[in-house]
Formats: structure tokens, C-alpha cells, sequence
């Protein structure tokens, strides 16, 4: 973290779980646990059907609400699809783009996600955009070569002013859900390749200010040490946020 320059971002990815009421109930609990965050932001980014009630809930505690998807039209026959516009109205603020999960399950593309990326802008959400290599690219030596290419795409045409509402999330594949974390000394050099691919498109001064987060199995007992690279602004964080005391404790980490 380097607090002087950029927000410290703690998100959680809730996937696929929680009904509206117990979305509720987990963001009573955490509201509970959760003290005044002086240092971070706290986001949740929770299934498009709990978002109304995930805003009430969340409604008098420093909380934002995040949406896991969207889609890059603004309207039109797209069954089954939800816009930029119909989540802003609903409160939302921030909103993943590319998870591996849609890269891997719904042919999401470094191409829909630049598309995604500026409309999500233009229509004033943060996009919280997910890269991160294969076990198989990391094994064969083009983890590098895939990381520029996601970002690079991911940021076509979107210009050095809106960046400081990008969110970068760096997630190898092979660490999400497996219980395999990083380590902090990979978390760091991935995040500060990405800071330097933004900075060679958009100069020192935004690449600095970019918030970029680890994610994949952070939990309460990793947090402190990936936290404390200077590139890790945080973290995007699956199975644990769905626990309040651990979340709760990823949380306490970035306060520190
Ligand atoms: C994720 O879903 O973005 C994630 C990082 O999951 P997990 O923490 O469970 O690995």
C-alpha cells in the first residue's frame, strides 16, 4: 500500500451466493464488525438481484456497493443483460470487469473488456478490471507478455483523465479459489508491472495514483503480507469475504 498516493480498495467478490435477505444479513454483520475504516474503502461486490437490498443495508456504513458484471451496450436486445445505467440508478459504484470466471465460463475478451471498461466510465461507475495469467502462460514463461496485453487492451482509447477512476485488480488465475495464494513478492512484481504499463500509456503522475489490488486465496492470515508491498493497494477477495470475521480481519489488515 502507499497510502500518500493512491485508496487503499478492500472488495468483496461474492460470485454466486446470498439471497437478498441473507445479503442482508451478512452486511448487518459486517456492519457490526467493521469499525470506522480510516485508511480504506470497503466494497461489496454482490449478485445483481441482492443490489437493492445490499444498498439499503449498506446505507449507513461506509460500504459501496459493487455490481460482478455488466454490459458494454447501454440498451437494446441483449436478454438476459444488464446496463451501466441500470446499476448507477440503483446506487451502484463500482463494477468488476473481466474476472477470470467470465473470461473462462462466458467468453468475456480483453476486447469486451475495454468495451466495458468505457462505457462503465462514461456512464460515471469505477471499473474494477481483473487481469491475471494461467498456471500454464505463468509455467511457460509469457506471464509478462499476457499482463501487457490485458492491460494495454483493457485501457484502449480511455483517456489519462478517467484513470484516476480505474481499479486494476491482479488475479492469477491459479490462485483464485484453489487456496494457492501468491506470493508477496509475486503479487508485488505483477502489480508493479501493471503500474508500469500505465505508466508508459499515461505517464508518472496517473500510474502512481491507480489503485491496484491482489486477488486470489487472500484470507485473514496472508493479508498483512501482501498488503504490505508498496504496489498492493488492497485486495478483491472471493471465498473469505463471504466470512465476516475474516473479511472483518482483511479489513483490520489495510487499516493498520
Ligand atoms: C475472486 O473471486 O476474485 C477471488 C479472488 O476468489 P478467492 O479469494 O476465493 O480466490
Amino acid at each position: 500500500m502507499n497510502r500518500k498516493y493512491r485508496k487503499t480498495i478492500i472488495a468483496g467478490n461474492w460470485k454466486m451466493n446470498k439471497t437478498p435477505s441473507e445479503a442482508k444479513a451478512l452486511i448487518d454483520e459486517l456492519k457490526a464488525k467493521i469499525g470506522r475504516q480510516k485508511w480504506c474503502e470497503v466494497v461489496l461486490c454482490v449478485p445483481f438481484v441482492d443490489i437493492p437490498a445490499a444498498i439499503r443495508a449498506a446505507r449507513d456504513a461506509k460500504i459501496a456497493i459493487a455490481a460482478q458484471n455488466m454490459h458494454y451496450e447501454n440498451a437494446g436486445a441483449f436478454t438476459g443483460e444488464i446496463s451501466a445505467g441500470m446499476l448507477k440508478e440503483l446506487g451502484v459504484k463500482y463494477v468488476i470487469i473481466g474476472h477470470s470466471e467470465r473470461r473462462q465460463y462466458f467468453a468475456e475478451t480483453d476486447k469486451t473488456v475495454n468495451l466495458k471498461v468505457k462505457t462503465a466510465l462514461e456512464t460515471g461507475l469505477r471499473p474494477i478490471i481483473c487481469v491475471g495469467e494461467t498456471l500454464e502462460q505463468r509455467e511457460s514463461g509469457i506471464m509478462e507478455q499476457i499482463i501487457t496485453a490485458q492491460v494495454k487492451t483493457a485501457l484502449l482509447d480511455v483517456p489519462a483523465e478517467q484513470m484516476r477512476k480505474v481499479v486494476f485488480a491482479y488475479e492469477p488465475v491459479w490462485a483464485i479459489g484453489t487456496g494457492k495464494t501468491a506470493t508477496a513478492e509475486q503479487a508485488a512484481e505483477v502489480c508493479g508491472l501493471i503500474r508500469a504499463v500505465i505508466r508508459a500509456k499515461c505517464g508518472a503522475r496517473v500510474a502512481r495514483s491507480v489503485t491496484i489490488q491482489y486477488g486470489g486465496s487472500m484470507n485473514a492470515g496472508n493479508a498483512n503480507e501482501l498488503l504490505a508491498q508498496l504496489d498492493v493497494d488492497g485486495g478483491l477477495i472471493g471465498g473469505a469475504s463471504l466470512k465476516a470475521d475474516e473479511f472483518t480481519a482483511i479489513v483490520n489488515a489495510a487499516n493498520q
